[in-house]
């Protein structure tokens, strides 16, 4: 029996918020609070509609003011709070579950919404020298709530979507079951879905084109090796989906897999990208329509690529017409007793079963069910630990065995082909 408060209503949240619904024994109330609180009031009817028990209420909120966020909590006091806004909040609402000691948990690491404010550029610029790789986003700002969380004796559950998330999951369970030692990890993004349209994004187009368009970067013997955008291409045979082209990334979870799994000699993480999406990614680029710099139009201030935003197809619209398979998980090489060996950890779903069943594409559906699971352990206290943790920092078997009952079953190759 639980209150959970879900801020964010796009995409992914809408995917989390019916899986907790289905999830009954634990979450049994619930508010749905967002900027657009229509959206809130949509996902509320068909909940009703639908006949599940949950209590649902809606509410508006500005969650990049931590003062609002604490004023709602105060108001509905939740056992939880699910961030499933964008990256660009995950700091007001630590707070505000701070004051109001509540656990906290998202899918997302920070970054700013402005890259070009000054205390913050200069910091990120200390960062880049120090660390050696340049993304918007890194663990530093939420880890730096340790010690407060921890005084505060709540948990804070960072990056439990699909990747980050179900990802450091697969590698803390192929470290307890199959592995004394793991050497290597490849995590591979596959998504093999058509939507039909020549260009749109998966998820926020905010979010995702920063990070497609920013350098890439891996894990190399105890240090950052940074690479310029899409300079490492590979191909692999997926299983289901067939060959693709993937891309190496920077990616989050690589951060906290390198800290966390120190034995790990490299860890590189692969998105697969089709040449029409890539090449109006570098058209848009090279125009400027990817910066966050407000410009002035018609005595207006605009950011360019919120701008764009608004142009392209909304990613929780997608549903209908999107075919075909993600394919999502980690290789993995290492030793277990004194022998070299291999493993593949991967989930395949398909995007019109997600739709079927939830009304939602594949890359929503990947992300929603696994914050409805890392929740639902954080409530149900097998993953309650006061301070500021990855899912990599947990045990990751009541987490895999919910992945199974929630959509998401996993399958572990033992003789994987491995990237190059
Ligand atoms: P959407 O843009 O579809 O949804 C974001 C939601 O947050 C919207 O409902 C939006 O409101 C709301 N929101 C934005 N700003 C505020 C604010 N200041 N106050 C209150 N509500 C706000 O994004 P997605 O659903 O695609 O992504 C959600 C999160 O999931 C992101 O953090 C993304 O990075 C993460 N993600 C994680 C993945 C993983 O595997 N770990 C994969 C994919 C996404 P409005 O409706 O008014 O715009």
């Amino acid at each position: 029996m639980s209150r959970l408060l879900v801020i964010g209503c796009g995409g992914v949240a809408q995917v989390a918020i019916q899986k907790c619904a289905q999830n009954k024994e634990v979450f049994t109330e619930m508010c749905i609070a967002s900027r657009t609180v229509s959206k809130c009031d949509a996902m509320k009817e068909k909940l009703e509609k639908e006949g599940f028990p949950v209590k649902v209420t809606t509410a508006t909120v500005n969650a990049d003011d931590a003062a609002d966020v604490s004023k709602l909590i105060r108001q509905y006091k939740p056992d939880a709070v699910l961030n499933v806004a964008l990256p660009y909040q995950d700091l007001a609402i630590m707070d505000a579950c701070l004051e109001c000691k509540v656990d906290y948990i998202d899918t997302a690491n920070y970054e700013p919404e402005d890259t070009d404010e000054p205390v913050w550029r200069t910091a990120y610029e200390k960062r880049c020298r120090e660390k050696g790789f340049t993304a918007y986003f890194d663990y530093s700002y939420q880890w730096a709530y340790m010690d407060r969380f921890k005084e505060a004796g709540i948990t804070g559950l960072l990056g439990t979507g699909f990747d980050p998330g179900v990802t450091s999951v697969f590698t803390a369970y192929a470290r307890k079951h199959y592995f004394d030692r793991i050497d290597y990890i490849d995590i591979l993004d596959c998504n093999g879905g058509d939507h039909g349209y020549a260009f749109a994004t998966n998820f926020n187009p905010e979010i995702n084109l920063r990070e497609v368009s920013a350098n890439g970067s891996y894990w190399e013997d105890g240090h950052w090796v940074e690479t310029k955008p899409m300079e490492i291409k590979r191909e692999y045979d997926f299983p289901e989906v067939g060959k693709k082209d993937m891309y190496l990334l920077h990616h989050e979870e690589i951060e906290a897999l390198g800290r966390n799994f120190p034995e790990v000699k490299r860890i590189r993480f692969f998105m697969t990208f089709g040449q029409s999406y890539l090449d109006h990614m570098r058209c848009l680029e090279d125009v400027g329509m990817l910066s966050t710099t407000p410009v002035k139009f018609e005595g207006k201030d605009i950011v360019p690529i919120q701008f764009l935003k608004a142009l392209l197809p909304d990613p929780a619209s997608l549903g209908p017409r999107t075919v075909g398979k993600t394919n999502i998980g980690c290789i993995f090489r290492g030793v277990k007793d004194g022998k070299e060996k291999v493993i593949y950890i991967y989930n395949v779903c398909d995007h019109q079963e997600c739709y079927k069943e939830l009304g939602s594409q594949a890359i929503s559906y990947t992300t929603g069910v696994p914050a409805m699971i890392g929740t639902a352990l954080v409530l149900k206290g097998d993953w309650k630990r006061p301070g500021v943790y990855t899912t990599d920092e947990f045990d990751p078997d009541p987490y895999m065995d919910m992945l199974n009952e929630y959509g998401l079953p996993w399958v572990v190759d033992e003789n994987p082909a491995e990237v190059e």
